[in-house]
């Protein structure tokens, strides 16, 4: 199955997605995790995308396209795929419908996460991420238990660039602007939509989002 994941900055994509992906054994596709990745790295990709990242911009779309054709080419992305953070936009949407094309593939689900403003500002100013394995903490919800080591790996956990006051104001701008239209996009394409409010807790959201997987019959699409 392929399906999209879709909502503000702090909405909880990248939790969801990897609740979702052990669901259905499929693999993320999370463009903001590899262009991370790439500037950590120093990748050619990397110095390319670096300006846009940090200030929360969007990083043009044919780079965009180039690094998720790529994932598409891989064959474990041949029985579905995740997609966190991509399209981000309706010229997104358009490519990524027509790379699935190319493979006889479509988009068959697109779940919706949202979450109030004061409760994005709140959790994208706590968050912190290991810089080595990636894992999610937020000081006040879910600290490390070691005073700012990663639970998972003992790496000293940080703040993302892009999560500093000003930069997430003008990510929400920058979703509200080109990210939320997708919205209207998707509801007239054949496909499953779920929306998910995500500001209370963790595991009554994905109470919520068992249900409405279950009502939509996820197993014949
Ligand atoms: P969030 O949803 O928390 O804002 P992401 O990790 O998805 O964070 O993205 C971080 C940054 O990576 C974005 O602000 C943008 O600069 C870049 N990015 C990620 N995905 C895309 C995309 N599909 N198109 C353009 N830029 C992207
Ligand atoms: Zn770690």
């Amino acid at each position: 199955m392929y399906l999209i994941l879709f909502g503000p900055p702090g909405a909880g994509k990248g939790t969801y997605a990897k609740m979702l992906s052990e669901w259905f054994n499929i693999p993320v596709i999370a463009t903001g995790d590899m262009l991370r990745d790439a500037i950590d790295k120093e990748t050619p990709l990397g110095k390319k995308v670096r300006n846009y990242v940090q200030n929360g911009k969007l990083v043009p779309d044919d780079l965009m396209e180039r690094v998720v054709a790529q994932e598409l080419d891989s064959d474990d992305a041949d029985d579905g795929v995740i997609f966190d953070g991509f399209p981000r936009n309706v010229n997104q949407a358009e490519m990524l419908g027509q790379l699935l094309r190319n493979k006889n593939r479509k988009i068959e689900l697109v779940i919706e996460l949202n979450t109030d403003d004061e409760e994005i500002i709140r959790r994208l100013s706590n968050r912190r991420v290991c810089p080595k394995c990636g894992e999610i903490y937020n000081l006040k919800n879910h600290p490390p238990q070691n005073n700012n080591m990663c639970d998972v790996c003992g790496t000293e956990i940080v703040q993302r660039e892009d999560d500093k006051p000003e930069t997430i104001k003008y990510r929400l701008k920058v979703y509200r602007e080109q990210t939320a239209p997708l919205l209207q996009y998707y509801r007239n394409q054949p496909v499953e939509y779920i929306q998910l409010n995500t500001s209370g807790q963790l595991d009554d959201g994905i109470q919520r989002l068992k249900q409405k997987l279950e009502e939509i019959d996820i197993s014949s699409i």
